[in-house]
């Protein structure tokens, strides 16, 4: 960022230098619209000849990126949700969209550093990113806030094979399944 647009931006006007007063982070309500259209514009042209929207120059792969720009935008997403703060807004960004929960951030983490990074059923170590997931204690379906006092974090597949159940619900089914299972090994394994 230059001198300039520093103190355009410090005395709230538009860094463009249009002389408007800031809307977005960055510039006035005409500029900002006028700058979607043109990154909209330029998109719209790289898709028509069948290129990255990332103007690499590559073709296309998936809708928008080629093979490249799609694997480093992958790792990007890996990388960020493999730090507590990254991993706990995307859950709750998910949650969001998925169920319309507000479930904040900070309860994600909150219960995770409580927890020391363990599974609350297992006891086990969790990954970010990979084995962990956000547990309502009482269902969400079934109520459940999504407070301090309901969230935890599980192993996914546990989160997975629990579903709505409650814990001793839970614990019933497997104290059922293991002799059950030991009785009969192998009957779900590849040969
Ligand atoms: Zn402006
Ligand atoms: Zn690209």
């Amino acid at each position: 960022m230059s001198a300039l647009k520093k103190r355009q931006k410090e005395a709230g006007l538009c860094t463009q230098g249009c002389g408007r007063p800031l809307h977005t982070k960055w510039r006035c309500v005409e500029c900002a619209q006028k700058l979607r259209k043109k990154s909209r514009d330029k998109q719209k042209k790289h898709l028509e000849k069948g290129l990255c929207t990332n103007g690499c120059g590559r073709p296309l792969h998936t809708k928008w990126y080629c093979v490249e720009c799609t694997q480093k935008q992958r790792r990007y997403a890996k990388d960020r949700n493999r730090s507590l703060e990254g991993w706990a807004k995307m859950i709750s960004a998910s949650q969001k969209s998925k169920r319309g929960t507000a479930l904040s951030p900070e309860t994600i983490m909150s219960a995770w550093l409580k927890q020391g990074g363990k599974c609350a059923l297992l006891g086990v170590p969790l990954v970010l990113g990979e084995t962990a997931s956000v547990d309502h204690i009482v269902a969400h379906s079934k109520g459940g806030a999504s407070d301090d006092a309901n969230i935890r974090i599980v192993h996914k597949a546990v989160n997975t094979a629990k579903s709505a159940m409650t814990d001793s619900e839970f614990a019933a089914l497997v104290r059922k399944l293991i002799p059950w299972a030991v009785a009969q090994p192998g009957t779900n394994e590849a040969a």
